[in-house]
């Protein structure tokens, strides 16, 4: 069972967290970067926003909309060092270690996988079975055209 999975049932009896729902577009977005691209956004999101020991605007660092990481956290109460405190028992004032930062990625995926479903329906899905690293997405996004 994934982390997320073991807390699943807490974030549905929560009305705040459960209200929140990945729209198309975001689904669409998800489908066009790969679950690969996502889990780099994901981890760069966590380092600027939670990971320090006293994170900047601690307690509203977190928008409700803007990218669908950010509806991941508020669904899951990754979204400040309260929420993870009070939810998942990470302590706040200390830097997170390797494994707090591989959990909290790992509860922000759990949520997207769960609200995505089925990807494939979406036309354009270029990682979703290779490997593949941020910057490769990047280059076929932007490399071609501005170059
Ligand atoms: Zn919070």
């Amino acid at each position: 069972m994934s982390c997320y999975d073991g807390m699943k049932e807490r974030f549905a009896a929560s009305r705040f967290r459960s209200r929140f729902r990945l729209s198309e577009a975001e689904k669409a977005y998800l489908a066009e970067k790969g679950w690969n691209v996502i889990r780099a956004q994901t981890e760069r999101i966590i380092r600027e926003r939670l990971a320090q020991a006293v994170p900047p605007n601690d307690g509203s660092q977190t928008p409700m909309r803007g990218h669908p990481v950010f509806k991941a956290q508020h669904a899951t109460a990754t979204c400040c060092r309260g929420c993870l405190s009070k939810w998942h028992g990470i302590r706040p004032g200390h830097a997170f270690t390797e494994e707090e930062l591989a959990y909290v990625t790992d509860m922000i995926l759990g949520w997207l996988h769960d609200q995505a479903g089925d990807l494939s329906v979406f036309p354009s899905t270029p990682d979703l079975f290779e490997p593949a690293s941020s910057d490769s997405t990047a280059e076929q996004h932007f490399g071609k055209k501005d170059i």
